[in-house]
């Protein structure tokens, strides 16, 4: 009997709305339950005023990297989240120009050409390196803001509603040279809808870059933190019977894929880390024979593996 992939991705993972011990807390838990999934690392997220995480600056910026060195072999894949979840950063001026694009609709840019988004991408894993992180897949920074509304709106009107094929091609690129940990490359791009959707984009050589959309929303607190967002029961119920992952399961879907963020996620101070460890323990409990947890690239290598052209 196959059984259904479960997994998730969490966004927006950085060690300043909550202490680094909180993501050891997190890891712990993770490789404990012998659960898998993804969380994010963003190495400009404060660039403006911190700087860069991988050039550390205090303690708690080198104690935070001491546990992402530890994610992968607690069951944890590293998507970059790009670079900044801002704006565009200029890696030969080491600053963010005021006027900069914002990385997720820069993804969406028609005129992009496959050189600058490897480019990017290159710099990016390069100051991974520095540290010793490696990055496993992509998730696109989403936003909110009036320009970038505007411009996705723009795009949307000339048919650009996907992201730019040489993106894919550049990840492709780099995923072929070794820069990325594996062989594929899972993108998590937009908010997903409720099929599951995973779809190569590239590949060649064996290596592949897969549009892999998560397939339940954010019931964990949002990156509001908003207790009004927490429901477990969205989930998977207590007796077991309904929830997300339980209609995921009965339909025997290829995967049931969740997305969480690091604000309303995390041990410290996330009003959505108490449903989250319900979710894990009532998938245990019911679940156990017929689900499997899986890294989302571990899940993608699988494909590729399965790959018939
Ligand atoms: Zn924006």
């Amino acid at each position: 009997m196959p059984k259904t992939v479960v997994s998730f991705y969490c966004d927006d993972t950085n060690p300043y709305v909550a202490p680094p011990s909180a993501f050891a807390t997190f890891l712990d838990f993770v490789r404990d339950e012998g659960i898998a999934g993804e969380s994010t690392v963003l190495l400009g997220y404060e660039a403006s005023s911190k700087g860069l995480l991988s050039r550390p600056g205090s303690d708690v910026e080198r104690s935070y990297i001491n546990q992402l060195k530890r994610a992968y072999s607690c069951g944890i894949d590293t998507h970059m989240e790009l670079m900044t979840h801002g704006g565009l950063f200029d890696f030969a001026e080491n600053r963010i120009p005021v006027d900069a694009i914002h990385e997720g609709v820069w993804l969406f840019e028609p005129g992009v050409s496959v050189d600058e988004y490897e480019s990017y991408f290159s710099h990016i894993i390069g100051e991974g390196e520095r540290i010793g992180i490696r990055f496993t897949g992509l998730t696109q920074p989403g936003c909110g803001c009036a320009a970038c509304v505007s411009r996705h709106r723009q795009l949307s009107e000339q048919g650009a509603t996907e992201t730019n094929p040489n993106m894919h091609r550049a990840l492709l690129n780099l995923a072929k040279r070794g820069r990325f940990r594996g062989k594929t490359v899972p993108m998590f791009i937009g908010s997903g809808g409720d099929v599951c959707a995973a779809r190569a984009v590239a590949a060649e050589g064996g290596c592949a870059v897969y549009d892999l959309p998560p397939n339940a929303t954010d019931w964990l607190g949002l990156w509001l933190n908003a207790a009004d967002k927490v429901d477990p029961d969205y989930y998977i119920s207590e007796d077991g019977q309904v929830g997300r992952i339980v209609d995921s399961v009965r339909a025997k879907a290829q995967y049931c894929i969740f997305y969480a963020h690091w604000q309303g996620l995390n041990p410290a101070n996330g009003v959505g880390w108490n449903a989250f460890k319900t979710v894990v323990h009532r998938i245990g409990k019911h679940l156990s024979n017929e689900v499997i947890w899986q890294r989302p690239s571990a899940y993608t290598d699988g494909l590729c593996v399965g790959r018939t052209a």
